[in-house]
């Protein structure tokens, strides 16, 4: 092992501003080179949207429910010095979910060849040929981008190796419409809903994205979801342990009001009480579209057209088993597309939304009484953070609960013993994220998936980005790949 005074950012001091999963993964990798690291949560809770309620008896993730590539969270662990089955147990979810549709038709969406074989054969026999056709388009795509997209940053001149794998791209469908090419290659219409879902899992439309997102059904079929023993929230338990091991100084209700620059460098940061904190590095956590604000430039913050969607939760502990639920079930709307109409052109909250369920207590049972189940129930939502939702918030719960009783679950008042329901004004104000967008901008068209906000600012000379919101996009994953190439990017410039 090397020594302390080594290490190649030893003496440095950094501040990260924002303890979200990108922040704390950050910080433990620039604690690991050396560096003197304060993470600046200006809410009272830590893990940003990777959070936790608990009321009642009842736990619930407030955000994430499934994480993929989970040698990504391994990774992370590694960094910091440690193993990540010494402090969470990851558990893999078969099957990947149910799908029920508004016609009544239902099926279980299997990641067993045979049973996923099967079910296809019964929807269309075509689509047997087509799903795998479809699954090597994703593997492709996943190939070329792992070696390139994510795990560089894109300005990057590509190496040998990415060049090599350019060489393989799949172009006739890769660079096409989502939603075309999924029809391509899927004649049944319940599986070109089901598959034009997963652009949403990055807050996008399947009708506006590139093809190339088809690495997302690729990644989770491939490779599976994964659910976090007692909560996701455990990941953020974690790597906070993990923090005060490494001497990272974590602390709440510090709103970072703007970033201090002297001669074109970043030198620390003011909170809104006026405490002003020194570091010769920066790394912005939060929302990059506030970068500009914190920087005293009052300009792009509110690009509505742009951001990704946000989402209507329902946290509701029931006082019932539902043991014919699945731990992830999507009930679709009638017309999708309608939807997405709705969502980007209209926007506004769909007339009958695609409602997700997730119920984690139906196989983890530190998350409910005895009697009772916890539910995470989704919709997704414009990103506008405007105030009339608080005024909308009967009306949204009634579209949603409508989805759910039309596919057969009925959720009764009467069994309801705890509740919570957040909005994109909450989302926007709870986490300060413009419009309560929850993935920063969407990915429509090939620009905007792959040329997001760089990991390091090309004005302030020492201020860095990480999360969801800049390179390479959002979703847990992601967002620890982007800490990676951020903490990666410091050490390159800042190396003592
Ligand atoms: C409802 C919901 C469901 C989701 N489902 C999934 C899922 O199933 N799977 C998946 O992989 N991902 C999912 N995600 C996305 C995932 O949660 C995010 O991509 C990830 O957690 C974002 O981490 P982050 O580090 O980018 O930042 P964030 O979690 O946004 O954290 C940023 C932090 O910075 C703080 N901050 C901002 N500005 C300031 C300031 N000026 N001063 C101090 N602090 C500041 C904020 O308060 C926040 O805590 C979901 C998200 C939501 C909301």
């Amino acid at each position: 092992m090397r020594a302390k005074t080594e290490l190649p950012l030893s003496g440095r001091t950094a501040i990260v501003i924002g303890a979200g999963l990108g922040g704390l993964a950050t910080a433990l990798r620039l604690a690991a080179r050396g560096c003197k690291v304060k993470v600046l949560e200006q809410g009272r809770t830590l893990g940003g949207k990777m959070n936790r309620w608990q009321s009642a008896g009842y736990t619930f993730d407030t955000g994430p429910s499934l994480i993929t590539m989970p040698w990504i969270f391994h990774e992370t662990f590694e960094a910091a010095n440690s193993r990540l089955d010494e402090h969470i147990e990851l558990v893999s979810m078969r099957p990947i979910m149910e799908a029920v549709f508004a016609d009544g038709t239902r099926f279980i969406y299997s990641n067993s060849i045979p049973d996923w074989t099967a079910t296809l054969k019964n929807l269309d026999p075509r689509d047997v040929d087509g799903f795998y056709r479809l699954m090597q388009l994703g593997a492709r795509i996943y190939e070329l981008s792992k070696e390139t997209f994510l795990r560089n940053v894109p300005t990057a001149p590509p190496d040998v190796r990415s060049l090599r794998a350019l060489r393989h791209f799949p172009l006739r469908h890769a660079w096409g419409n989502y939603d075309r090419v999924v029809c391509a290659h899927l004649k049944s219409p319940y599986l070109q809903q089901l598959f034009n879902r997963y652009p949403t899992y990055v807050g996008s439309s399947p009708y506006a994205s590139p093809a190339t997102l088809l690495v997302i059904p690729y990644i989770e079929y491939a490779f599976g979801g994964w659910y976090v023993k007692g909560g996701l929230y455990k990941i953020v338990e974690a790597l906070l342990r993990l923090c005060d091991a490494a001497g990272v100084e974590v602390r709440t209700s510090a709103a970072v009001e703007r970033i201090t620059v002297t001669n074109g460098a970043a030198r620390g940061v003011v909170l809104d009480n006026g405490e002003a904190l020194p570091a010769d590095i920066v790394v912005m956590n939060g929302d990059a579209a506030c970068a500009n604000t914190l920087l005293g430039k009052d300009e792009g913050v509110d690009r509505a057209q742009e951001r990704s969607m946000s989402g209507v939760v329902l946290l509701i502990g029931v006082r019932r088993r539902m043991q014919s639920l699945h731990h992830h079930t999507v009930y679709f709307s009638s017309d999708y597309r309608n939807e997405f109409t709705d969502l980007f052109e209209r926007r506004r909250f769909p007339e009958e939304p695609t409602v997700y369920v997730s119920a984690p207590s139906l196989a983890d049972r530190s998350l409910a009484p005895e009697d009772g189940e916890a539910l995470f129930v989704m919709a997704n939502a414009p990103a506008t953070g405007e105030d009339n939702w608080d005024s909308q918030l009967c009306e949204l719960r009634s579209r949603m609960l409508g989805t759910l009783r039309r596919g057969g679950l009925i959720l009764n008042d009467g069994d309801t013993v705890t509740e919570q329901i957040s909005t994109p004004r909450t989302f926007a104000k709870r986490y300060l994220m413009p419009g309560g967008a929850i993935y920063g901008t969407h990915s429509h068209g090939w620009r905007k998936a792959f040329l997001r906000p760089s990991n390091k600012d090309k004005r302030v000379r020492g201020l860095y980005y990480v999360g969801g919101s800049t390179h390479p996009g959002g979703g847990t994953p992601t967002v620890l790949l982007s800490a990676k190439i951020t903490a990666g990017l410091v050490e390159l410039h800042e190396r003592a």
